[in-house]
């Protein structure tokens, strides 16, 4: 993959001694506050670790990256001007295509003037005399601001295996999240890849052309839909461009912040020939949200979701030619409670005489040797390894500043035993800190952009309320925080989510408390919820002056 040119304008020189409002982070999150809170003429810097603008997509540069939400979709929607003016080419656009949109932004609206790149923040502690945040990064810079905002994404901290010999490979190694901006040419190499995440089956299909050989190695399988990418006709960016309003409105009320119709059946009351086509409508549409709203019970009910798991088996078993790695890719947990992918050829990969799976499940990994890795059976020699391990999700990038609040007390020691928020926007004992898609908002279970827009409008809100009443803090209770995290419990329970080790409830990470962390009630409810919230005062937050 080439990647794009990068080009970061050059930071301010100083960062200010104080300022209204301190942001950490650049991505989606970070560049529409920054903007939003010019419009309040509030004072406001944003530290950001990459070189540019851009997040999730400065960041995740692999082969094959690209968004499974629709381009016209995944952008923001704060600015019709925007809208109508920027041009998308594909419908699953990719990671260069979607970084140059966020650097078209920063652009358009002159925010890199306020950003200070190559800059991550280590610490911040509250000061309860003066009600204000002091925020330090790694250069040494330290920064006095009434307001502290968490834009630090969700999946943004990475990770690696945890098995012995990471550093004793004699070849390079590359981390899926961490991909050299000059991109990584496989040809003629062997080359091990770990992980069948979403982004293992993105760029499995891409190395798998470039590469003589690559070898798979799978611990859990995904679901996969084909994404049935291609270039957007013009009439089909007319026709969004004259309907924006009414789509976004739509986009607001929906469950995963994509509009789709509201099912009205359940799997188990249609015959098998009509649950069977309307399955392979969904599969044929590539699309996600079809396939898991294609029945109204499939993410609570055991047996309607084992009906959408075989209709995949049987879809993984028609493409891949070989019975056993069919079976090895055939995934048992319920279907959607795993993050699902959208791929390009990701079955059909495995039927490339230079692609072989090795199912961890029957021979765990043991270590990385000088030459590859090793098995409990076998030592595969390699020219390259790609880890494509994932994130400690949700909470890593919180938890690795040393937050300090109330009392000196510690946010990573606070979330000992699960992260613990009111609404996903805030904590009790951290005044004034606010998280855009914190754990406990629906966050990863939607269309991260119309998430983002909601937080950063209603952090936005509050702050202006605030400085209106003359008052200076705001702080969830710890009985408001308390019904919130037994709220966000009680969806999930009523789901099947809890059934499958999955990053949203932590299993990923060992040692990390597993707790399903995302709010799964829906955009439409959720945003309906912190806009009463609001409505009555900021219930559930002490506000004082
Ligand atoms: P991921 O979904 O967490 O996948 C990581 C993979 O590495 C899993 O297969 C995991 O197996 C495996 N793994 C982790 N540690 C391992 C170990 N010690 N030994 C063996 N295998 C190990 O991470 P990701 O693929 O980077 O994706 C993360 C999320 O980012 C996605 O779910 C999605 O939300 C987002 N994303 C979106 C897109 C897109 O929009 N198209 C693309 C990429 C990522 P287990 O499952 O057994 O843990």
């Amino acid at each position: 993959m080439s990647a794009p040119s990068h080009d970061p304008q050059p930071a301010s020189p100083t960062v200010p001694s104080s300022v209204d409002v301190a942001v950490v982070g650049a991505g989606f999150s970070g560049m529409y506050l920054l903007h939003r809170l010019r419009e309040l003429n509030l004072s406001a810097i944003v530290f950001e670790a990459g070189g540019d603008v851009g997040g999730t997509w400065y960041w995740n540069r692999y082969p094959g990256a690209r968004v499974d939400v629709e381009s016209l979709a995944y952008s923001y929607s704060f600015s019709e001007e925007l809208e109508q003016e920027y041009e998308w080419q594909e419908r699953y656009p990719t990671q260069p295509e979607i970084l140059s949109y966020a650097r078209h932004v920063a652009d358009r609206f002159d925010l890199r003037r306020d950003i200070f790149f190559e800059t991550r923040v280590t610490a911040a502690s509250y000061d309860e005399q003066a009600r204000t945040w002091l925020v330090r990064t790694g250069h040494g810079d330290e920064v006095t601001a009434r307001f502290l905002v968490m834009a630090t994404g969700c999946l943004s901290s990475s990770k690696l295996p945890e098995i012995p010999g990471l550093d004793r490979f004699e070849g390079p190694t590359y981390h899926t999240a961490h991909w050299p901006h000059e991109g990584v040419d496989f040809t003629g190499m062997r080359v091990g890849l770990i992980g069948t995440g979403s982004s293992g089956v993105q760029s499995i299909p891409v190395i798998a052309e470039q590469a003589t050989a690559l070898t798979v190695f799978q611990r859990t399988p995904a679901y996969s839909l084909p994404a049935r990418n291609r270039t957007l006709r013009p009439d089909e960016i007319a026709d969004m461009r004259a309907n924006y309003r009414a789509f976004r409105q739509a986009q607001r009320e929906s469950g995963f912040g994509v509009p789709t119709p509201i099912p009205e059946k359940s799997a188990l009351e249609v015959s098998e020939e009509e649950r069977d086509a309307t399955f392979e409508q969904a599969w044929e549409s590539g699309s996600l949200v079809n396939l898991l709203t294609a029945f109204h019970d499939l993410s609570i009910d055991q047996a309607a979701n084992d009906t959408a798991k075989r209709f995949i088996h049987r879809k993984i078993h028609q493409i891949v030619r070989d019975p056993r790695t069919a079976a090895d890719l055939c995934p048992e947990y319920p279907v959607g409670t795993k993050r699902p992918c959208l791929d390009t050829d990701y079955y059909e990969t495995f039927n490339r005489p230079n692609v072989r799976l090795v199912n961890l499940r029957r021979t765990p990994l043991v270590e990385i040797t000088d030459r590859g890795v090793r098995t409990s059976d076998d030592e595969y020699a390699f020219d390259a390894i790609v880890y494509a391990t994932g994130f400690d999700a949700m909470t890593g990038a919180l938890t690795n500043v040393d937050i300090r609040g109330r009392g000196g007390a510690s946010l990573k020691e606070a979330w000992s035993a699960g992260p613990r928020t009111y609404l996903g926007i805030g904590s009790a004992g951290y005044p004034n800190l606010f998280m855009i898609t914190g754990p406990g908002s629906p966050s990863v279970l939607s269309n991260m952009v119309v998430s983002i827009e909601q937080h950063v409008d209603w952090v936005i809100d509050a702050i202006e309320h605030l400085d209106r009443q003359g008052l200076r803090t705001i702080e969830p209770t710890e009985e408001a925080q308390d019904a919130w995290v037994d709220h966000v419990n009680l969806i999930a329970g009523a789901t099947l989510y809890p059934k499958a080790n999955s990053w949203y409830m932590g299993a990923n990470v060992p040692g990390k408390p597993q707790v399903f962390m995302p709010y799964a009630g829906g955009v439409g409810e959720y945003r309906k919820t912190c806009d009463e919230v609001a409505a009555q005062g900021y219930k559930g937050f002490a506000l004082s002056t």
